[in-house]
């Protein structure tokens, strides 16, 4: 007897996977879900999460995470705590190949590997990650209220962060590397324009200052080689995110930055049964509920497909 082929394969297990898992299972595609090599995605390194619809106390991260997966599981989802390392969508079946060897024959794929944030890579920033430093201000803002804060990065996402943080904070420290933004003309000017937003130009961060929690950060001006220390109890880094579709570049269309593209008002790839819901296909809200959103969009692609193609 050849080996089983799934109906429904599903990479990743932040929001947009978790709930294509609940819909897939639900629909009785008994999907298998790859967890990847950080169960829960961007939510873990999350504190409180207010903004999600029916959560009026809010909730935790990681808790929201683990509710999500009991969710997934109770409909038998079969769950892995794998990555998937390699993908071939040469045929009409397509294969999976994960970490520990095991290869995985699939009629559909939902990929929701989601976007990393990236980091600055100091110690002092890892150390007090959760504490202080964050790399979202819609996420975390809301507890700096009343507060000053630091903001490092010079794109559109630094400027919009700071932005957002400037209606809840006195004083937003913008520190940008060079002497210009990277940012949209349209966002430095609203940056420019907002009187509690003050820019460090030529500003590097050396070090994440505090103890139990963010109290600054030493700096250093790249041009006079001055160091000097901002005071901010929030410390945000805004330097941009990284998709995590490397093991797809071969055969799905991405942007110049790696966002999967998906087909208008869909999740459809260029390759028939394999879908992209999530941070990994969606660089404009990144939001746990719209990528909750797309994953419940991909598991009903997947599941038309499968119905289209009379295999169910
Ligand atoms: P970008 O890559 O555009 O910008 C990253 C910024 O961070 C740059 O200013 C860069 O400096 C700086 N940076 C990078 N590494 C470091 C470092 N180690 N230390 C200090 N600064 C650093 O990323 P974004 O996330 O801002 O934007 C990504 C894409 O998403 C862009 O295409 C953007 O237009 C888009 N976007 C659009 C939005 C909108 O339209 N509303 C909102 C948010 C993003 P340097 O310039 O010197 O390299």
């Amino acid at each position: 007897m050849g080996q089983e082929t799934n109906l429904c394969t599903i990479i990743g297990s932040g929001p947009a996977g978790y709930t294509a898992a609940i819909y897939a299972a639900r629909a009785g595609l008994k999907p298998q879900l790859f967890t990847g090599k950080e169960p829960g995605g961007q939510l873990m390194i999350t504190n409180d999460v207010e903004n999600y619809p029916g959560y009026p106390e809010g909730i935790m991260g990681p808790q929201m995470m683990a509710d999500f997966q009991k969710q997934a599981e109770r409909f038998d989802t079969e769950i892995f705590s794998e990555m998937i390392t390699e993908v071939d969508f040469s045929g009409p079946i397509h294969k999976l190949m994960s970490e520990s060897g095991r290869e995985i024959l699939t009629h559909t794929v939902v990929i929701s590997t989601g976007a990393s944030a990236k980091w600055l890579g100091l110690e002092s920033e890892t150390r007090l990650m959760n504490k202080g430093v964050s790399a979202c201000a819609v996420c975390d803002g809301f507890f700096f209220k009343g507060q000053e804060v630091i903001v490092v990065g010079g794109g559109d996402t630094a400027a919009e962060e700071a932005t957002y943080l400037a209606k809840l904070c006195p004083t937003v420290h913008l520190l940008v590397r060079r002497d210009e933004m990277r940012a949209s003309k349209i966002m430095q000017k609203r940056v420019l324009n907002t009187s509690n937003i003050q820019v460090h130009w030529n500003t590097s961060t050396v070090e994440v200052l505090g103890e139990e929690e963010v109290t600054g950060a030493k700096v250093i001006n790249n041009v006079t080689k001055e160091e000097s220390v901002i005071n901010g109890s929030g410390f945000f880094v805004a330097i941009g995110h990284k998709p995590n579709t490397g093991i797809f570049k071969d055969w799905l269309e991405m942007n110049e930055a790696g966002y999967l593209i998906t087909g208008a008002d869909s999740t459809t790839t260029k390759v028939p049964g394999v879908f992209a819901s999530g941070d990994a296909q969606d660089h404009v809200y990144r939001q746990a509920v719209t990528a909750a959103g797309t994953g419940c969009m991909a598991a009903l692609d997947a599941e038309r497909y499968l119905a289209a193609n009379e295999i169910i």
